[in-house]
């Protein structure tokens, strides 16, 4: 009997799925706390799991957020093609433990008549703030949205999007949400590409082409490790291994102050390498720390 009624238990789903402020609201009143929030526009990856099992191991609830944000889209066809697939991120969602699933639709979080926007200064305005109008905006709103729904004590975010994190963290102090921001390490394949759910739409050529964003990178941070302290040469250097990629489009190379992300002169102190690259139609972004 004992192994019969542990077999039924382990039968019943842990994972609640919701899709309305209300139903969260609800589940959250009763959830074991400290609440662990991973916001995410689904299409889950290797790089996601890793901030859901960090969330884990701080939270006694995880919840997840799937939702395409059209907010923080500058370009429609990017949101019209961006991956989604609700069965394939649930099932994942179940793999790693996950108590709770949000999945809204637009309307819910951005009712009839919503009129808000969330706008965050000097450090949203560079790099992707420049490349992509609106779209920190778009992502500030809706992580306030999503940071006062779920009050979660923590929220977990990809090391990858650094300047996502720093602008959160502005918003987050700025508006007294009680809710801290956890960076995570970056999650790439073996031959050092970042993960993410765009690099679905390379084509095989372009993804053979790809990890040359990391090789850049690299030698970026080879240069510093060597003494090099000249951020026009630092982006040089990465400029010089970006050329020899024919299929890459630079967008943009940038060596700036890791706490302002003004570009730099001479690197003196924390600074981060960053820049942004398209193959075709699919633009991939990724960063190194130099500090
Ligand atoms: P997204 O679904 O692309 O909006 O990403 C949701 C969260 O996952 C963001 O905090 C991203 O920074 C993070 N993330 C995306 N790709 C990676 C990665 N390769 N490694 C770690 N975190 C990531």
């Amino acid at each position: 009997m004992a192994s019969r009624s542990t077999a039924t238990c382990d039968a019943i789903p842990r994972l609640k799925v919701l899709r309305t402020r209300a139903a969260l609201r609800e589940a959250l009143g009763e959830a074991a706390r400290p609440v662990g929030l991973v916001p995410t526009m689904g299409w889950l990856h290797d790089g996601h799991r890793e901030l859901i099992r960090r969330a884990r191991v701080d939270s006694a609830t995880t919840v997840v957020t799937l939702f395409v944000n059209p907010r923080q889209f500058n370009e429609a066809a990017d949101y019209t093609k961006y991956p989604r697939s609700e069965a394939r991120d649930l099932a994942i969602c179940e793999d790693e433990g996950v108590d709770i699933v949000f999945m809204p639709d637009v309307e819910e979080v951005y009712p009839p008549g919503f009129d808000t926007t969330v706008s965050v200064g000097a450090v949203a305005n560079p790099l992707e703030g420049t490349a992509r109008p609106g779209h920190f905006d778009g992502v500030a709103t809706v992580v306030a949205i999503l940071f006062s729904l779920v009050g979660a004590e923590r929220a977990y975010f990809g090391q990858k999007d650094a300047q996502q994190v720093m602008v959160i963290r502005q918003m987050a102090r700025d508006l007294a949400i009680g809710t801290d921001v956890v960076a995570c390490p970056t999650v790439r394949e073996p031959d050092g590409l970042a993960l993410s759910s765009r690099n679905v739409h390379l084509s095989p050529e372009q993804r053979r082409a790809a990890p040359v964003l990391r090789r850049a990178l690299l030698a970026a941070r080879a240069a510093w490790d060597a003494g090099e302290r000249s951020a026009t040469a630092l982006r040089q250097t990465m400029l010089g291994v970006l050329a020899a990629e024919p299929l890459a489009d630079v967008e943009y190379v940038s060596v700036a102050d890791g706490r302002t992300l003004e570009e730099l002169g001479d690197v003196d102190g924390p600074a981060l390498a960053s820049l942004a690259v398209r193959f075709g139609t699919t633009r991939l972004i990724d960063n190194e720390p130099l500090e």
